[in-house]
């Protein structure tokens, strides 16, 4: 068990595993003890009197390393040690709501439109004539998504939490994160035969391109057995559950394969095009810790 130690003007020392010396300075009466017990923090002894001289602080480093998720963001708090090993100080999962995000946008907006709609109903009713504000959307300009702000900003808060929750002193600290990068082409259609197969985009279509030759084109024919007549674009998710009409959504299947799919009879390892959001993000929340985060 660990103790984080800080002075009496708040700044962090080292932790500590000398429990003796830690219950000497309570029954002293030299400092308090903050957060552990059944908060579920750790334990920060605050020292009163004492300031730390940094000029005899020993060197120590201690990594805050975060491992990247789009639902789960696991964290550890650790401390390099001289035979090179690490010591967990601190370690947990943390649940975002990133996924959940979109769907609580989308009632927000219902929300607001329907408290639009009857303010303009009710200047209406007055006789008045009801001002036109443009949907935000239009004056929005090129943004990030929200479910990737919140990502974003989920795991650089998540820095700032265990700084608070791990009080180390600043300059002996390194901040990381698990960098991934999944091959999103590949996993949603298939690793291409040619590195040249990453340049046709498995979404963008050529200028004047009608979608149906561009996914035609992307899949080379029907994607369960290869043939290249009679082809059918197939939704994966169905239109009637508002899937979209995009090339994204659209598989090439031939006449025959299209009916087995239809029946049941063949299982398209791809359901939908969405499922990859969750790594599309976490792909572009590692791009944007890499260049954003510093110490
Ligand atoms: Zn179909
Ligand atoms: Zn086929």
């Amino acid at each position: 068990m660990f103790v984080f130690v800080m002075d009496q003007y708040g700044r962090p020392g080292h932790p500590t595993r000398r429990m003796d010396w830690v219950r000497k300075q309570l029954k002293r009466k030299r400092g308090k003890i903050v957060g552990g017990g059944i908060s579920g923090k750790p334990a920060v002894l605050v020292l009163r009197e004492r300031s730390f001289d940094r000029s005899r602080t020993v060197k120590r480093r201690f990594y805050v390393t975060l491992d990247t998720g789009f639902r789960n963001v696991g964290y550890a708090v650790t401390e390099l040690l001289e035979d090179g090993t690490l010591r967990v100080l601190l370690k947990g999962t943390l649940t975002a709501r990133t996924p959940d995000i979109r769907g609580l946008m989308d009632e927000r907006a219902m929300y607001r439109n329907s408290r639009r709609y009857h303010r303009r109903a009710n200047v209406k009713k007055k006789g008045q004539t009801a001002k036109h504000r443009p949907p935000r959307y239009e004056s929005r300009g090129k943004q990030n998504s929200v479910t990737l702000k919140h990502s974003i900003e989920t795991h650089r808060n998540l820095y700032a939490r265990l700084a608070r929750l791990a009080p180390l002193p600043v300059y002996q600290v390194t901040q990381g994160f698990e960098s991934v990068s999944f091959d999103l082409r590949a996993l949603a259609h298939g690793k291409p035969r040619t590195g040249s197969g990453y340049q046709v985009s498995p979404v963008g279509k050529a200028a004047g391109e009608k979608t149906h030759a561009f996914v035609v084109r992307r899949d080379g024919g029907c994607v369960v057995c290869g043939r290249k007549e009679h082809l059918h674009d197939h939704h994966l998710r169905k239109r009637s559950k508002a899937g979209s009409n995009r090339a994204g959504n659209r598989v090439t299947l031939c006449e025959d394969c299209h009916a087995d799919v239809h029946a049941g009879l063949i299982d398209l390892p791809i359901t939908d095009g969405a499922q990859w959001r969750d790594a599309s993000t976490v792909n572009t929340v590692c791009g944007k810790l890499r260049t954003g985060v510093s110490i």
